[in-house]
């Protein structure tokens, strides 16, 4: 792969980058477009990161299908398709690890111990394999977008990250490769998360500004659903990722949810 990148740049080709871990949906297929529009190259990299799942999580069980993936990529003019497997991306001995250390404890890093760590070390050894002039984050993950172009000013890493759409089916559920683990009941309660985002969206464009009001009217909403099980919902400075009490600047509502054994994210900004 950085061969082929290597020849790529001494062409004067511009390289963009989607990283994924597969299963691609329509989400996935936003970034590509967004990143084909700005390169001249388009590169999907596939690769479900052992370094990002915790111990209780259970990354055999996470869905893939490259023939399919493999497909669509082709469909959206993607030229290449880096698929590596976990012994070629990772040494045995393995011992250098990136640490992002504001943001990375908070949210979902709360709850996922070291699973930021993971995704900085992949994202960077991708970035070396790939050697992309930009890459495509989604808004979906607010704060692994946020952790990554926080990683790249910190270590000045040549890439430009840019910030693509959260994409949602519908009725307004944010796609996900594990929507897939939803039986039809649960599929149904899912949509919990983005009510309660435009519950508390709508709390705050009749005038309240009170954190803890607009928390405790989405706990109140997702509570009601069966099988809805709050990880955690913050509602917290835009950049830093730090909890507010009171909203008088840009914040950031996220939130992950169980529903049954699935969990799932979502998140919106509200601007002031
Ligand atoms: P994943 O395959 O889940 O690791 O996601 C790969 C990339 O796709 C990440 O940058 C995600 O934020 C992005 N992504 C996943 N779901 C969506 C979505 N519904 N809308 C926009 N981007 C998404």
């Amino acid at each position: 792969m950085q061969q082929r990148a290597l020849e790529l740049k001494r062409a004067g080709r511009r390289i963009g980058f989607v990283p994924t871990m597969g299963f691609l949906h329509e989400g996935h297929l936003s970034l590509m477009r967004l990143a084909r529009e700005r390169c001249d190259v388009l590169v999907v990299s596939i690769f479900v990161n052992p370094a990002q799942f915790g111990p209780t999580e259970d990354i055999e069980a996470y869905p893939r299908d490259f023939r399919r993936d493999e497909a669509l990529c082709e469909r959206e003019g993607v030229a290449m398709v880096f698929y590596p497997s976990a012994e070629n991306m990772y040494a045995a001995d393995a011992s250098v690890w990136i640490d992002e250390e504001a943001l990375s404890g908070r949210l979902c890093g709360a709850s996922r111990p070291g699973h930021f760590r993971g995704v900085c070390t992949v994202v960077a050894k991708l970035f070396n394999l790939v050697l992309p002039d930009l890459a495509v984050f989604g808004e979906k993950d607010a704060q692994q977008l946020r952790i990554i172009e926080r990683m790249v000013r910190d270590l000045n890493i040549p890439v430009e990250i840019v910030r693509g759409p959260i994409v949602r089916e519908a009725d307004g559920l944010a796609m996900s490769s594990r929507n897939k683990y939803l039986s039809g009941n649960q599929r149904e309660n899912a949509l919990c998360l983005r009510r309660s985002l435009d519950q508390a969206l709508a709390l705050f464009g009749q005038g309240e500004h009170d954190a803890a009001v607009l928390r405790q009217a989405m706990v109140d909403l997702i509570e009601c659903v069966s099988e809805a099980e709050i990880d955690y919902i913050g509602i917290v400075d835009e950049r830093s990722l730090a909890a507010v009490d009171e909203i008088k600047d840009d914040v950031l509502i996220a939130l992950a949810v169980k529903i049954g054994n699935t969990r799932l994210i979502d998140n919106a900004v509200l601007h002031l």
